[in-house]
């Protein structure tokens, strides 16, 4: 999202996740996202050369407590703030001064709105700065212990899938969405291979037997729209022209659905991914599948 703005400034943009910080918690992502940007698009938009910096690292514990405190830091080398300043830039529409705002617009609604937000999300924010070296916005947000809200094998087995050598090609070039979906799907019971880009996805496709590709449909290289074209048409040696490829695509318009199922694509997902929705349409493509090649098919003899 700020990516233009970096590059065009020449800035560096580090991102840490501290591993400790992995794993499924539940909040508020609205939220936390609508802070995030307002505090980047800060740091990018006050700072003119150097780095900004995005991290995300274990808060304090309290022992008695559930729920899972994370703290966030954004750090930037722009133009910083005065001590008399600090507590101010919080509240509603209060600007550095005449000039900061002459040279770089307004910053303070979005400071006040996050503050409002991250106090609701019971946590709190605060600024360390030097004028002329930078600053670093500090935020906590206390998240809820979460489990991944993955169907359990119980579920899966009501609905007799996944069998263990059910085996999905995901294509996705996006590295967060594919960690995603390879977490979603392997937690499932699938069994799992990737590619990131349409040309790569039609030679593992001709060198291995697969169920199903979810196939995203802006790829480098070759299309998700493209690669679905050259499969539909028996182009790929060793692949089943009709296997099922279900879209997963950013474009949640109306409309889109035809329009994917006249490409040839079996059903469509919509980012940002659902995994409850995108494990029940692996489940209905597969199971309509099975009906149309009929069970036991291997098994049965000719008449
Ligand atoms: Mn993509």
């Amino acid at each position: 999202m700020f990516r233009p703005q970096v590059n065009r400034k020449a800035l560096s943009l580090d991102l840490s996740l501290s591993p400790k910080v992995a794993g499924w918690v539940r909040g508020d992502a609205g939220s936390l996202r609508q802070v995030l940007i307002n505090l980047v698009g800060n740091a990018v938009k006050f700072t003119n050369q150097g780095r900004i910096g995005i991290a995300a690292l274990p808060g304090e514990t309290h022992t008695t407590s559930k729920r899972r405190p994370v703290l966030f830091h954004i750090t930037d080398t722009g133009i910083g703030i005065k001590p008399e300043n600090r507590e101010r830039i919080f509240s509603m529409f209060e600007q550095e001064d005449a000039s900061m705002t002459k040279c770089f617009g307004g910053a303070g609604l979005g400071l006040a709105i996050s503050k409002k937000l991250v106090e609701q999300m019971g946590g709190s924010i605060c600024v360390e700065s030097v004028p002329g070296v930078g600053s670093r916005f500090s935020f906590t947000v206390e998240f809820d212990e979460a489990a991944p809200h993955f169907p359990n094998a119980a579920a899966c087995q009501a609905l007799a899938l996944p069998t263990p050598e059910t085996r999905i090609l995901i294509v996705e070039d996006d590295a967060f969405n594919l960690k995603f979906l390879m977490q979603a799907l392997e937690g499932s019971g699938y069994r799992v291979e990737c590619a990131q880009d349409g040309a790569s996805a039609l030679s593992m496709l001709s060198g291995m037997r697969f169920d199903l590709v979810l196939m995203d449909i802006q790829l480098p290289v070759m299309s998700g729209i493209e690669a679905t074209h050259l499969i539909r048409s028996n182009a790929v040696e060793g692949c089943d022209p009709n296997i099922p490829i279900i879209a997963v695509t950013a474009y949640a318009l109306r409309g889109d659905s035809e329009r994917f199922l006249e490409e040839g694509l079996t059903d469509y997902i919509s980012k940002p991914i659902d995994a409850t929705k995108l494990l029940t349409t692996i489940g209905r493509v597969l199971a309509q599948r099975q009906t149309v090649r009929g069970p036991g098919l291997a098994g049965s003899t000719p008449p």
